[in-house]
């Protein structure tokens, strides 16, 4: 059980979210020798139902168009490879591996075609193995595809697929709290900053609790404005509907079908044990409030269905199993995360604005953010591409496969 009050009144770092870039966070703190401090994880919901991490597709991929996105990813394939190794041989934890069944993105016009072209020459000498792939090789490898309107194909079955974020989370939260971490169930409700307005002085609680901090990490998912908005920031970053389903097939697929990325934005996966995962969202594409979750029913039926059985003639005929719908942290300006202290209130550090792709960024990301907290700069890999000044600068740095 969690307690809602914290047993101390400060603490040197207090992070706002309790899922997987809280968790993250928390974790690789506790792993500096150089760090000592208090930590207190606030998180209003510990059942963690309507978070992002809890409705995520639960993939990695390589295949980005910005080298930075496509190094995080590699961390996070080494990470989740050897979780053991990493969390100090400790045989409770499992060992892991990628469901390498690879993305594969299908592009039906020349545009998309040299997008897809000039993001492999990105991955590849970044290490990568994508493959470019002509329609007649993608039939030759996957002959369930109807590829009559396609021009080109992107794949990597190298480290790119499903793994357990899942378990990752767990065990993050749960050697974190063995060294000394703090969860409360409660909820961040407001902050006071010193008189200059630079540094947030305490955070306060739904409970009326007001713990002093030293540095304070936003990791609020589709909240992040709300958060923000304590310290006296705006941020461009807002929840947006995505949808999900798992369906079974009454023919299954003969071999495992990567996460394909139909160039309508439809895509869908491997499930395993004859089933598969579906995902997409409305061609508006609004903001959503932050507490609604409810299904569009009529999407399935019009659109992602017609879509999947035009590319795959064996979905046809199948059965849905599950829905949900879950938010993205859709960042507005650039669909990249937003990462390190606000130039102003400098004792204040983002992890903000996913845009569906943070449970891979969450090693990487929370790595960072603890080197940032610790020693005041990125000490492995440089995020500080992902700066809040870039905002204010309007200087976007465009991710282009964005899912
Ligand atoms: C449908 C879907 C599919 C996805 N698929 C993938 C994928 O395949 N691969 C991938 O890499 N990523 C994927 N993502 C994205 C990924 O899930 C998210 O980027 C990631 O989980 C974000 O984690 P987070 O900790 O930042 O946010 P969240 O998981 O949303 O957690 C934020 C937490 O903060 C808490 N909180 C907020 N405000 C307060 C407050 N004031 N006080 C206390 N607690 C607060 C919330 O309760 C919540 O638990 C997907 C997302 C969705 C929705």
């Amino acid at each position: 059980m969690t307690n809602m009050a914290p047993q101390h009144d400060i603490y040197d770092v207090i992070i706002v979210g309790g899922a997987i870039m809280g968790a993250s966070t928390a974790w690789f703190l506790t792993e500096d020798k150089d760090f000592d401090g208090r930590v207190l994880v606030v998180e209003k919901d510990p059942t963690y139902e309507n978070c992002s991490t809890a409705h995520t597709n639960s993939c990695m991929r390589q295949q980005f168009s910005s080298t930075l996105n496509v190094q995080i990813s590699q961390f996070a394939a080494d990470f989740v490879k050897n979780l053991r190794p990493y969390m100090g041989n400790d045989e409770r934890v499992p060992e892991l591996s990628i469901r390498n069944f690879g993305y594969m993105y299908l592009a039906d016009n020349e545009t998309f075609a040299d997008s897809l072209r000039s993001s492999h020459k990105v991955q590849a000498a970044a290490g990568a193995a994508t493959q470019l792939m002509t329609p007649e090789q993608i039939n030759a490898a996957y002959p369930f595809y109807n590829v009559d309107d396609i021009l080109l194909g992107s794949h990597n079955t190298v480290d790119e697929g499903f793994w357990d974020g899942n378990a990752v989370f767990d065990w993050w939260r749960r050697i974190s709290r063995e060294r000394g971490v703090e969860y409360v169930k409660n909820e961040a409700v407001a902050m006071t900053k010193n008189a200059a307005g630079t540094r947030v002085d305490s955070v306060t609680l739904a409970t009326g609790d007001v713990i002093s901090c030293s540095q304070v990490v936003n990791a609020s998912g589709p909240r992040a404005v709300l958060t923000a908005r304590m310290a006296g920031i705006e941020l461009p970053v807002e929840p947006r509907k995505r949808y999900s389903w798992v369906f079974s097939a009454e023919t299954p697929l003969d071999r495992d079908l990567p996460l394909t990325i139909d160039p309508s934005g439809v895509h869908v996966r491997e499930n395993g044990g004859g089933t598969y995962q579906a995902g997409g969202h409305t061609d508006i594409d609004p903001a959503a409030d932050y507490d609604d979750f409810n299904m569009d029913h009529g999407l399935w039926q019009d659109h992602i269905w017609p879509v999947l059985a035009t590319r795959i003639p064996q979905f046809e005929a199948i059965k849905v199993q599950s829905e949900w719908a879950g938010h993205y942290a859709y960042n507005t300006l650039d669909q990249n995360a937003i990462a390190g202290p606000h130039p102003e209130v400098e004792n204040f550090l983002f992890l903000n604005g996913f845009s569906g792709h943070g449970l891979q960024q969450s090693p990487a990301m929370g790595r960072g953010t603890a080197e940032m907290l610790v020693h005041g700069r990125y000490r492995t890999l440089d995020l500080s591409p992902f700066r809040f000044e870039r905002i204010k600068e309007n200087k976007p740095i465009i991710e282009k496969a964005i899912i």
